[in-house]
């Protein structure tokens, strides 16, 4: 008989992309104007997760790192359905760039001892998608990035993966431990039932993890991030134009006529 799997799913709290400004003197994000959200992609990871629990069985643990209020994504993630929820929050973890963030993540599931670890595809406000791939990297462990269907095969403690490829697919299998970044959009994320969603609001309580905690507080923050930002510039809107047609034949003709096709 197969064992069930640890899974643990990585959630980050971000700026509602609809509510962000950009401040026209410094060309900088204005996050404090937004709404703090779970990042959308990771809706796409959290679906992930608990559909491979419910076909192989074990547990779910959110993870985020971030300040004290990003207990929020863990919340939501709880209500969704994950059975507990870790809040990596330290001073120490300030100015991190993806390298220490991965580190943090890497080391919070090694400390879970996980067997699966699921990412969304990139974050809405630093979209590097260089997290997931960071995490594997620090552990030694498999990864399977841009990932449209997924197989387990416990049997085998295997994950056979489909990834998007440009122009076509491929399928991989991955051994065990793996960390697995699931494409945007690759399912259709569950609603949050009323009783989970009461009981992730009023009773979940997050297990906080310091970055001693981990035993790498001499390896994150701002010194220990190697990107360095050289400047920032904003680009004015694009002027669109648009013009309706009523059938194809009519939008065919039109496209041959400004001669893009
Ligand atoms: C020089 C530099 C300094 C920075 N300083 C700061 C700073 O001071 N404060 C600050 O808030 N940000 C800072 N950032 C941004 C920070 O590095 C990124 O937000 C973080 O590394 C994650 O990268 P990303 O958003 O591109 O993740 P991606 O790689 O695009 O995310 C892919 C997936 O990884 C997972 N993931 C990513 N981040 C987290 C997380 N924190 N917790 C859980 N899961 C996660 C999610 O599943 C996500 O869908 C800095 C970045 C740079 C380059």
């Amino acid at each position: 008989m197969s064992r069930e799997w640890n899974i643990v799913v990585c959630v980050k709290q971000v700026p509602d992309a609809d509510d962000v400004s950009i401040d026209p003197d410094t060309g900088t994000l204005n996050r404090s104007d937004a709404e703090a959200v779970l990042n959308k992609p990771d809706y796409n990871a959290v679906e992930t997760a608990l559909r491979l629990k419910e076909a192989v069985g074990g547990t779910v643990t959110a993870v985020t790192m971030g300040p004290p209020f990003a207990k929020a994504v863990l919340e939501a993630a709880v209500g969704l359905g994950a059975d507990d929820g870790i809040l990596l929050t330290d001073r120490a973890f300030g100015g991190s760039d993806t390298w220490p963030t991965s580190l943090a993540l890497a080391a919070s599931a090694e400390e879970l001892d996980g067997d699966v670890v699921i990412c969304g595809e990139e974050s809405t406000d630093s979209s590097t998608g260089q997290v997931p791939p960071g995490i594997a990297a620090h552990n030694d462990w498999s990864q399977l990035t841009y990932v449209e269907e997924l197989e387990p095969r416990p049997e085998n403690d295997e994950l056979v993966a489909t990834r998007d490829i440009e122009g076509g697919h491929e399928e991989v299998a991955a051994s065990l431990p793996v960390v697995v970044a699931v494409g945007f959009g690759m399912n259709e994320p569950r609603v949050a039932g009323l009783h989970r969603k009461i009981f992730s609001e009023t009773e979940f309580e997050p297990e906080e993890y310091s970055a001693s905690d981990l035993g790498i507080e001499e390896s994150v923050g701002l010194a220990a991030s190697p990107t360095s930002v050289g400047g920032m510039d904003t680009a004015d809107p694009v002027e669109r134009e648009r013009e309706m047609v009523d059938s194809v034949d009519e939008l065919v003709d039109k496209l041959q006529s400004e001669g893009a096709i």
